[in-house]
């Protein structure tokens, strides 16, 4: 959660910052477009912990069993994630 420049300069989040990379540059050519690897959660039966765990590039023992608070990490610009 932030205002456009928090998110769009500095996102926090692994998964809006990976979101973030897989967005099309249309002054930049390009063999592949970033994405990212593994598949959405089943909604039904999520994981536990942190949701984006089987995705993230940073997930650690934590993440795979303790939901992330939500924390403000500067003035308006608030993530959920346990590397903050
Ligand atoms: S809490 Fe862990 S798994 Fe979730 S986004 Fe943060 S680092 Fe990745």
């Amino acid at each position: 959660i932030g205002d456009i420049d928090q998110i769009f300069h500095n996102p926090l989040h692994p998964y809006t910052a990976a979101l973030l990379r897989a967005v099309p540059n249309p002054l930049k050519r390009i063999e592949k477009l970033e994405s990212i690897p593994g598949t959405v959660p089943n909604l039904i039966t999520p994981p536990k912990g942190c949701r984006f765990h089987p995705r993230c590039p940073f997930a650690e023992e934590r993440c795979r069993r303790e939901v992330p608070e939500l924390k403000e990490i500067e003035p308006g610009h608030w993530v959920a994630c346990h590397r903050y």
